[in-house]
């Protein structure tokens, strides 16, 4: 670590006194509020609805009067109707899975996609990226925002990107080892396998493999994690959290202290609400994690709500930064799953299941980790007529509904067809997901 602990892309944002910041963040919110109102017809009649005009936010201690905005809000007004910029300043759509099957798209001017730069280049700085690195991007590149994310943002810096994309693990470790890669960018339990597959082929990280840091992130993961990519690929490892609604990875990031992720508290306003009441709570107690965009003009949220639970800090970083940090994500106010990477929701596939003939509405989702990689199995009961039925008729279902999951939510599973009254009947809440994942 030495020398590259406290390097700071941007510190006259990065280390601004909390005055400064909270004069800043007010005129951007009222800006923000302004170009919302003005633009995006269902946030004004929101607005409306609650008796409030753009003047009477008069900086960050209003926001609280402002209407929350919400994932399904994302789907309702898919895909443009959210822009609060014309259509053709946009230069960037990025996604991630939706509940419907639909991506949730996001829409970026020039200038959004220079914010998100610059959070991903503070965030890689943080990590110790100079221009001097090499910075292997095992993110996937595409919709997903995790891969150009970490692109832009070493590119920004300067230092040299080798644009990968996630999979193809051999290939992945032979440039990493050819190229002196020193810098890693995917989620943790792909680092995990990138990991052990470099010391099941015999190489040795700190000779064979430079690597020296990484950002991982995208999906939650724990200290006991860490600890051990740390020890595997013999680097330091830091959290890095983000949402494609809001920007992409790069809203909040860890510095080497590792003691929680500063959000860019320039770019973003966080919030942490009781989420039965939405009432707003202190630093240090645990909650919904809600964020305001204060710079982003194509797609800006005001109050969206991450769903995401943790709590946030204003305590000094050694760092030097005052950005607040938020903790580790410790769980979700909803059922959605993260599943190699995909957000799914279990009523996404209830919604197969309840089309397909032959099969009872009784399932358990089973999600697992093997070799480092999410599994999905989806057992589901078949019908009393089904089950008598002939074995290439139940095979034809089980590859049809396999089929539609695939394309309904994105992933692979295995689908498993089981007897009539087979699967766990409860009395109360149906418990319809098991999730053997140690994280
Ligand atoms: P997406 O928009 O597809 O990138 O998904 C965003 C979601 O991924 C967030 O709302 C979180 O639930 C999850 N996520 C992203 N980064 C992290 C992280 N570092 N720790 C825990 N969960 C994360
Ligand atoms: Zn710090």
């Amino acid at each position: 670590m030495g020398d590259r602990k406290h390097i700071i892309y941007d510190p006259a944002r990065e280390c601004m006194s909390r005055d400064e910041l909270t004069a800043w963040q007010s005129e951007k919110l009222k800006e923000t509020v302004k170009r919302e109102y003005e633009n995006v017809a269902m946030y004004r009649e929101r607005m409306d609805a609650k008796g409030i005009k753009p003047q009477d936010i008069r900086g960050v201690e209003d926001l609280k009067y402002l209407p929350f905005m919400e994932k399904t809000d994302l789907r309702d007004y898919y895909p443009f109707d959210l822009l609060a910029s014309p259509r053709e300043d946009i230069v960037r759509i990025q996604g991630s899975s939706g509940t419907t099957g639909k991506p949730i798209v996001a829409g970026y001017t020039r200038n959004d996609v220079d914010v998100w730069s610059t959070m991903m280049a503070r965030t890689l700085t943080a990590a110790g990226c100079t221009r001097e690195d090499i910075v292997q991007v095992a993110y996937g590149l595409g919709l997903f925002t995790g891969g150009f994310g970490a692109y832009q943002g070493a590119d920004k810096i300067g230092a040299m990107v080798v644009p990968m994309s996630s999979g193809n693990t051999q290939r992945q470790i032979m440039m990493m080892k050819d190229l002196g890669v020193t810098m890693l960018c995917c989620t943790p339990s792909y680092a995990t396998y990138l990991g052990e597959t470099i010391r099941e082929m015999g190489l040795v990280p700190g000779k064979d493999i430079k690597l020296k840091a990484g950002c991982f992130g995208a999906e939650p993961w724990t200290e006991a994690m860490r600890v051990k990519l740390e020890e595997l690929l013999g680097i330091d490892a830091c959290d890095i959290y983000g949402l494609t609604e809001i920007a992409g990875p790069g809203v909040a990031f860890e510095c080497l202290e590792k003691q929680g992720m500063h959000i860019n508290e320039d770019q973003v306003i966080p919030e942490i609400i009781d989420p039965a009441t939405g009432e707003p709570l202190p630093y240090g107690e645990s909650g919904e994690l809600v964020f305001t965009t204060i710079t982003k003009t194509g797609m800006p949220m005001l109050r969206y709500r991450t769903h995401d639970i943790c709590s946030l800090t204003d305590k000094k970083c050694d760092c030097g930064r005052t950005f607040a940090r938020m903790s580790r994500i410790t769980g979700r106010t909803d059922d959605m799953l993260i599943i190699r990477g995909v957000n799914v929701f279990p009523s996404q596939i209830e919604t197969v299941l309840v089309r397909a003939e032959g099969v009872a509405p009784h399932y358990m989702l089973i999600v697992d980790r093997v070799n480092n990689s999410d599994t999905l199995e989806v057992q589901v009961e078949m019908t009393e007529d089904m089950f008598s039925d002939t074995v290439s008729h139940i095979e034809g279902v089980r590859r049809y509904i396999t089929d539609q999951i695939k394309s309904v939510v994105g992933i692979a599973a295995k689908v498993t067809l089981v007897a009539p009254k087979s699967v766990p009947r409860s009395e109360g809440k149906a418990k319809r997901v098991i999730d053997n994942r140690k994280l």
